[in-house]
């Protein structure tokens, strides 16, 4: 709530509180100083029967929201709040279910249909865990789980915490600790034993007592019960245990709970003994401090190996960060009000992002760009926000961002459409650009082959060697040693079969280098140019990274997300499934900035320029993993794809199902890579010649230089045609850039 009241008014309606039966209904307002939330709460007379009651909160809600224009969401954690709200008018209605909550003791009786009803109202439904997602999936079409995420620095406070509250402190230790409601959902007889079994530990319990009778918690003299304590106190009660409790009941009630206390706990660095939760065994349970223990006995025995756990080294908080550093309530709410903001705008994301406008019209632009990938987009953007050009982007494809086009797919999750894009740079400059446009989350790379039936590390390094061929390689220098036995040694090295040969030999070249080549370019190895294998390093050490650059990182939300902050200027349109060729005639512009395939702007007068092409085949797969890594390459000629890609890996996303991504190289196709061949670039040089001697257009972009570049160079070299262009009107007396990057990488 507090992310989203940073974008717009968040008004926050609580369950009505009881008055004195006679007064008025009323409403109290406050806004969280801190936040911006506006909380509501509804006091209404004691003694009214539940249409009146539904009644008065019908006229309060209309009277306070007479001051908004209109709401543009309706947000529900509970279909009971659907009988005085159902009428409010809204472009968006999201149902945020936390629980299950029909299975709830006391829970009321009209509860099922409301939440059928409010299923049918949503156009979104959010679901606090995985278990409650498998249950709510089929009911609407557009369902997506969100597990708790966590507020590492608050809770890792728990961590180096030597304040005690007082009524802690008189508690003797070990102290085994549980925080949160005390419900029906709480074994209580496995608390009971638990103390029985260890009179020398103490049992902490935190929480308010609801629903159940206070009489009936057990009592022992190990067992303190220390009430309700705030959220910004959690972490001091937690920094004083030695191992964090969740002894829940095993029943309905429970079924489909997803406790935020476990990444909490694990947070605050406590190890944690769980019962049988579903959604606690399949997000923790691979954890080395979660323990999962069913009845008193076995649970009594988890909480002693927790106990050891906690009073030995800390070397299992490594893999818990590990973990939690990709579960972050930033992902959370990015993701959350990307939803939404499809959701208001009836499909793909457009409520920020670029001016999308449906015909060229008659308006006057400075520059037409044509492809809305790397290179156009980052012009675009240039030239709008430092020339203050007014500038078309045209493309034929129905989005954004190019190659790097990512996307939801139906299961809801992040794939790139065009294979995996995996960013890394050295230069600085270039990271800093895009960082305008987006966060980040770290992320390297590791490519695993298929080879021999063993699954080995790509590029090929002390590991690849040892498990492929049984051997004990223990420094570089012995790993060097090897390779230099096998390695032939050619004179001048022009194409990318000598380029491995000349490295790790020819059994190495064959197993990972000639069936994948072949497969991906239609080519030998020695029918291509020496930079196409030389992009892959050989390595005498265990570095298993297939990048060696400075940045190893994606963007935080994604590529096309990037994209739409980097086309969003009021002086940008953009004009999608639209080619170049249908409306160059239409659109008055000064200037054409062009990123398609250079021979294809000039008619393949020369002949065509060869390009290499991929069919993508996606999946979804009903399991939460496919494969160790994000990239799996299969070099073995008789396997007709080169590689699958499963993204999770390299998106951080948590998803209970998994999309994966089969490549097979075509020779038909969209143009996805030139083929660095010395007649080709022969060719092309005479294209080039043409493009030089064609003013007002520029060629710009992978397609319309015709080089094999990753994202980050062409980034580079659109800069660096910006900068040109910088100059020119300099030149021409006109103001020049604002700011620019002087040292981006070409
Ligand atoms: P593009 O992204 O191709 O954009 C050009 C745009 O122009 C396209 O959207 C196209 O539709 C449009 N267009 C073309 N002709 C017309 C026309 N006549 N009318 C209208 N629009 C037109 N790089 C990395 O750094 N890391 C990676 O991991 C990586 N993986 C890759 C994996 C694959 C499978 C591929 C194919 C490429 C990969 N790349 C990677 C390279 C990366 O995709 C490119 O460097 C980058 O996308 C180039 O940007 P661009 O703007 O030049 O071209
Ligand atoms: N390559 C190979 N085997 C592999 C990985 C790569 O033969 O397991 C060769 C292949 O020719 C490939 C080239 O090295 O096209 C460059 O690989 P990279 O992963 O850089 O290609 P990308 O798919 O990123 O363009």
């Amino acid at each position: 709530m507090s992310r989203f009241a940073k974008e717009r008014p968040v008004v926050y309606w609580e369950e009505p509180e009881a008055a004195v039966a006679g007064c008025e209904p009323a409403l109290g307002v406050r806004t969280c100083a801190e936040t911006g939330v506006i909380v509501v709460t509804p006091s209404l007379p004691e003694g009214m029967d539940e249409a009146a009651r539904d009644a008065a909160l019908k006229a309060l809600l209309d009277d306070f929201l007479a001051q908004y224009e209109q709401p543009a969401i309706r947000w529900y954690y509970t279909p009971m709040m659907l009988p005085f709200s159902r009428h409010i008018e809204t472009d968006c209605t999201v149902y945020d279910c936390m629980d299950e909550l029909a299975n709830f003791r006391f829970a009321p009786s009209q509860l099922l249909d409301l939440e059928r009803e409010l299923l049918a109202a949503a156009d979104l439904v959010f679901t606090g865990g995985y278990s409650l997602y498998e249950a709510k999936k089929d009911r609407h079409p557009n369902v997506h789980p969100f597990p708790s995420s966590v507020d590492r620095a608050h809770f890792g406070q728990a961590r180096a915490m030597d304040a005690a509250p007082d009524d802690q402190a008189c508690i003797r230790r070990p102290r085994f600790g549980f925080y949160g409601v005390i419900d029906e959902r709480m074994d209580l007889e496995l608390i009971a034993k638990l103390a029985d079994a260890h009179p020398e530990w103490s049992v902490v319990m935190v929480g308010p007592v609801v629903k159940i009778d206070q009489a009936d918690l057990p009592q022992r003299a190990n067992i303190h019960y220390l009430g309700s304590k705030k959220y910004e106190e959690l972490p001091v009660y937690l920094g004083g245990w030695d191992v964090a409790l969740m002894p829940f009941a095993i029943n309905e009630s429970t079924k489909f709970i997803s406790p935020t206390k476990t990444p909490e706990y694990l947070a605050g660095g406590r190890p944690v003994v769980s019962t049988g939760i579903t959604d606690v065994i399949r997000h923790y349970a691979d954890l080395e401090a979660v323990f999962i223990a069913d009845g008193a006995d076995a649970f009594t025995e988890a909480c002693e190996k927790a106990f050891a756990l906690a009073q030995g080294s800390d070397d299992w908080l490594t893999e818990v960060d590990a973990k939690l550093a990709n579960i972050s309530w930033d992902t959370t709410y990015a993701r959350m009000a990307g939803l939404v903001r499809d959701a208001l705008a009836g499909s793909q994301s457009t409520a920020t992002g670029p001016r999308l406008i449906t015909s060229a019209g008659k308006k006057k632009y400075d520059y037409l760009v044509v492809g809305a990938g790397f290179a156009g987009s980052v012009l675009a953007e240039r030239l709008a926000s430092q020339h203050d050009a007014r500038v078309l982007v045209i493309d034929k494809r129905p989005h954004v961002a190019g190659n790097a086009y990512d996307h939801y797919d139906k299961a809801g999750v992040l794939i790139h459409q065009y294979g995996p894009h995996i960013f890394h740079a050295n230069s600085d400059e270039i990271v800093d650009y895009l960082s305008q446009f987006t966060r980040w989350r770290p992320y390297e790379h590791r490519v695993l082959a298929e080879v021999r039936g063993q699954l080995v590390p790509i590029p090929i390094n002390r590991t690849t060697l040892n498990k492929l061929f049984g051997l004990n390689l223990q420094t570089d220098e012995e790993a060097a040693a090897y390779l230099a036995s096998r390695a032939e040694p050619v004179e001048t090295i022009r194409t990318s079969e000598d380029v491995v040969i000349s490295a790790v030999g020819r059994e190495l070249y064959e197993l990972f280098f000639q069936g994948y080549t072949r497969k991906q370019w239609g080519l030998d190895p020695s029918e291509l140019d020496k930079q196409v294998t030389s992009r892959i390093p050989t390595r005498t050490n265990t570095d298993d990274r297939y990048f060696g650059d400075k940045h190893q990182i994606m963007p935080a939300d994604g590529y096309t997300a990037m994209f739409n902050a980097m086309l969003d200027h009021p002086n940008i349109d953009v004009l999608l499934s639209t080619d170049y060729k249908d409306v160059v005639d239409e659109v008055d512009a000064g200037h054409l900035i062009f990123t398609g395939p250079i021979d294809e702007y000039f008619g393949f007068r020369f002949g065509k320029l060869p390009y290499r092409s991929l069919r993508f085949e996606h999946q979804t797969v009903q399991q939460e993993w496919l494969q160790p890594v994000a990239v799996v390459n299969y070099p073995n000629p008789d396997v007709p794809y080169t590689r699958i890609t499963e993204y999770k890996h390299l998106t951080g996303q948590t998803h209970p199902n998994t999309s994966i991504t089969y490549e097979y190289p075509s020779a038909e196709g969209d143009p996805y890579y030139p083929i660095p061949r010395p007649e080709n670039q022969e060719l092309f040089k005479k294209y080039e010649a043409l493009a030089d001697a064609t003013p007002n257009v520029t060629f710009v972009g992978r397609l319309a230089t015709y080089r094999y570049y990753n994202m980050d160079q062409i980034v580079g070299q659109a800069l660096a045609t910006f900068r040109r262009i910088d100059a020119k009107r300099k030149a021409s007396g006109k103001p020049v850039a604002k700011a620019v990057w002087t040292e981006a990488a070409e």
